[in-house]
């Protein structure tokens, strides 16, 4: 895994650490750029749809024009010349280089394009498939348009560091009302007597490509599900949490700020939501032939 993943910078295939990123970009200035993190199962990109359309509306809200289509070629091209089977692919769109000024550049920019496509383990989460993960609660401390995926990333890092720190996975963000939120770069779920909650979609959660999928699943599955925020009121009577990401998948919570999440070990419905959700890679990966 030890690979320089192979980058293509507007348009230029090199390995990652030879791109060089001028000090005039809004990205480095502002993080006035927005990206997206795919992932592949056997060599194929997963979901790819979806995270196009995610990336065309968070584009759309910061109004950098680019084109999606010719993005999304190019990340095929560079996914089949890394070679790669299991990569995570990065892509990366600025409003491009300006002298500085709060206001957009008055005349019209270049987006810069970034794309990366890196090795990664199979499942880089095997490990907490069976224990579950331990995570702490963290104050949400980010902006409030949290549905568009711009690199503007510091309370999600700085939580993410915290939990880190704390000996954890991941963060759970808490709003000043008692909200939880989502986790600082996956969504949360609770299941409680046999229902799934999950924060409802709007300007506080990423919409997370994979929430909605299991959101799917858990249809199908005839499993309820309500689209409300759990609070730190009803925490203590969840049986089950779990998270859901593009690398992360569907992966068991079984400690809150060192408290068991139900008997302590990854729930029934956590379960068959991770479960479905590999039968479904599996069934595609098929009907793709
Ligand atoms: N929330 C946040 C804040 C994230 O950064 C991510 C990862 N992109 C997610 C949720 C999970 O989204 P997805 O399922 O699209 O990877």
């Amino acid at each position: 895994m030890s690979d320089v993943p192979l980058a293509n910078w507007n348009g230029q295939e090199l390995p990652l650490d030879e791109v060089l990123v001028p000090a005039t970009d809004r990205a480095f200035l502002f993080g006035d750029a927005v990206y997206e993190g795919l992932r592949t199962y056997a060599g194929r990109i997963w979901l790819c749809d979806e995270h196009m359309a995610r990336l065309q509306r968070s584009l759309g809200e910061m109004r950098i024009e680019c084109d999606v289509d010719r993005l999304r070629q190019r990340m095929q091209t560079t996914l089949e010349h890394s070679g790669y089977r299991d990569a995570f692919i990065y892509v990366q769109v600025t409003r491009g280089c300006a002298p500085r000024t709060h206001w957009f550049p008055v005349e019209p920019t270049t987006p810069n394009e970034l794309i990366y496509v890196q090795q990664i383990e199979a499942d880089p989460y095997a490990e907490f498939r069976q224990k579950g993960a331990a995570v702490m609660t963290h104050d949400d401390i980010r902006w409030e348009r949290r549905d568009i995926k711009s690199v503007n990333l510091l309370g999600n890092c700085l939580a993410a560091q915290a939990a880190r720190e704390a000996g954890c996975q991941e963060a759970i963000l808490v709003t000043a009302e008692g909200r939880l939120t989502e986790g600082s770069h996956t969504n949360l779920f609770g299941v409680k007597d046999g229902q799934v909650l999950t924060s409802p979609t709007g300007h506080h959660i990423l919409p997370g490509i994979t929430r909605r999928l299991v959101l799917n699943l858990a249809e199908r599955a005839e499993v309820p599900v309500i689209q409300e925020a759990i609070t730190t009121a009803n925490l203590g009577t969840i049986d089950e949490l779990f998270l859901t990401g593009t690398t992360t998948e569907v992966l068991p919570v079984t400690r809150v700020d060192g408290t068991p999440v139900g008997d302590g070990t990854p729930g029934a419905i956590t379960h068959l939501l991770y479960d479905t959700y590999q039968t479904a890679v599996r069934e595609w990966l098929q009907s793709n032939g």
